[in-house]
């Protein structure tokens, strides 16, 4: 037979109800039961013995079971069949039989065999996408199918639901059907999905009701997701961050956040630069107010996007505050903060057991947070101290520490752009902090790790260069 390009033709059945005959009881039939089952087919495994997952199915009664080895007859009243046995003969004997009596057969792994493939799948609730490669490539399709799964949120499932429920109302509403692909498209984008995601389920049908124009329209219409976009590294975003930025019509992001994370954004996104660098506000916080307001009143999804987590210094919680007050909808998708970050890629341990019992996060930018800090409590020992600062405030942190007794020898490692490729790391004890931090001009954004466990970075360093430490010059200014 010579060999047909003809594209596979799609189909989602309905199962329900109808009779699958699943021949083989080993673990590649028990992974084609699953689906079947929860498309509720009626389900019959043939074979000579069933392992214990699948005898199980069968003891709880979700199974039928047909013992010995397979006979054209088990296909009576069956629409579909699978044969996932580890013997070829069976395997082709059930696909000819099948063939004789028009019924569907995969046979798992021999695309010669089968009348039909299953897909890779993407699962909404009853959204489903399913992807073929027409059996040459499942490796590609998987590979696909990973990529969407985490480009879609969970709570398309919710959306999907919603739709299928009321789709007789929306059918009534807009009879036309260039009416209903507008609705649709606007609850896609609306509010309707932004409460799904932010899993107020009640807000959402409010919401659907509404746009249906049968209650009426509800005042929040824009809303703004406050989003950590992490230290730099893209691949520390979470998924939702992602999927938000890939929505986003505008997009606020401070100075912080790097350019690969921007790159992940929707391309045609108003990207809003309103960072804020240590003397020149370019954006003073009102100003940032002002746009989150103005772009979410007019309709469109923003992302306030913050370096590292919007609610680690980041005055993220202020901007909720305003929100609030002002009756915009919002949603706060964490971000990895730095501390974690620089910690995790300089190879410190923040809390290791036999150093630390706690750690610290604080913030040291300007004298006057300097002159409010509680310097007894932070000079203890088994505490480790993250500290978010300018690297101009290092000689001040110093001098307070020791004054309040904290060991001169206690080790340190300061963390200029983690994260980054250009990460570097600086090394020392807390007596040479400032001279170290000097003499190798360590630049912001840098976080300091103060505390036994900062030791561990020459040992644990894996991302990056290894830590710079005290060269003869500094040992010798020291001594
Ligand atoms: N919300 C942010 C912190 C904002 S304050 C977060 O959760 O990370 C800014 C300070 O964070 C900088 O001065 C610096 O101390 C620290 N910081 C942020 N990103 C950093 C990075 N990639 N490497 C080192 N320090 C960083």
């Amino acid at each position: 037979m010579a060999q047909d390009p003809a594209p596979l033709f799609p189909l989602f059945a309905d199962l329900r109800g109808r009779r699958v005959l699943v021949v083989g009881g080993g673990a590649v039939a028990r992974r084609k039961l699953e689906p079947l089952l929860a498309a509720g087919a009626q389900v019959v495994v043939g074979a000579p013995w069933l392992e214990p997952a699948v005898m199980e199915l069968f003891v709880e009664g979700r199974i039928g079971h047909l013992a010995g080895r397979f006979e054209p007859a088990w296909l009576d009243g069956a629409w579909l069949v699978v044969a996932a046995t580890d013997d070829g003969d069976v395997n082709r004997e059930v696909a000819a039989a099948a063939e004789a009596r028009r019924i569907w057969a995969n046979v798992v792994d021999d695309l010669a065999l089968s009348s039909y493939q299953s897909p890779a799948r993407i699962e909404r609730g009853p959204l489903q996408i399913a992807i073929s490669s027409g059996g040459g490539a499942p490796m590609l399709a998987r590979h696909l199918r990973e990529k969407l799964e985490t480009e879609l949120d969970e709570s398309l499932a919710d959306l999907a639901s919603l739709l299928l429920r009321e789709r007789g109302r929306i059918r009534a509403r807009h009879p036309r059907l260039a009416e209903r692909r507008r609705f649709f498209e606007t609850l896609l984008a609306g509010p309707v999905a932004e409460r799904f995601r932010a899993r107020d389920a009640e807000g959402a049908l409010r919401a659907f009701n509404a746009a249906l124009g049968e209650a009426p329209p509800s005042r929040d219409i824009g809303s703004v997701a406050l989003v950590g976009a992490g230290p730099g590294d893209p691949g520390l975003l979470t998924l939702r961050a992602l999927r938000l930025l890939n929505q986003a019509d505008v997009i606020l992001h401070d100075r912080l956040v790097s350019p690969g994370v921007l790159a992940l954004a929707r391309r045609d996104a108003d990207f809003i630069e309103v960072g804020k660098q240590a003397a020149n506000h370019h954006v003073s916080q009102d100003g940032i107010h002002a746009l989150m307001l103005e772009h979410a009143r007019a309709g469109r999804r923003v992302v306030r996007l913050k370096g590292g987590d919007p609610f680690v210094f980041g005055r993220g919680g202020e901007e909720l505050e305003f929100l609030h007050a002002h009756g915009v909808a919002f949603e706060v998708v964490p971000g990895i903060t730095a501390a974690l970050a620089c910690a995790a890629y300089a190879g410190v341990p923040l809390t290791h057991r036999d150093h630390a019992q706690s750690v610290r996060l604080l913030t040291a930018h300007c004298k006057d947070s300097l002159d409010t800090l509680d310097w007894r409590a932070l000079a203890q020992e088994k505490q480790t101290l993250a500290v978010y600062m300018g690297v101009a405030g290092l000689a001040g942190f110093r001098d307070r520490l020791l004054a309040h007794g904290r060991d001169a020898g206690t080790p340190f490692a300061l963390v200029e752009n983690g994260s980054r490729p250009e990460q570097r790391v600086v090394t020392g004890t807390l007596a040479e902090l400032p001279t170290l931090a000097a003499q190798h001009a360590v630049q912001s954004p840098a976080l300091l790790i103060l505390g036994e466990v900062a030791a561990l970075a020459t040992p644990l360093h894996w991302f990056g260069a290894a830590p710079l430490g005290a060269s003869a010059e500094v040992i010798a200014h020291a001594a």
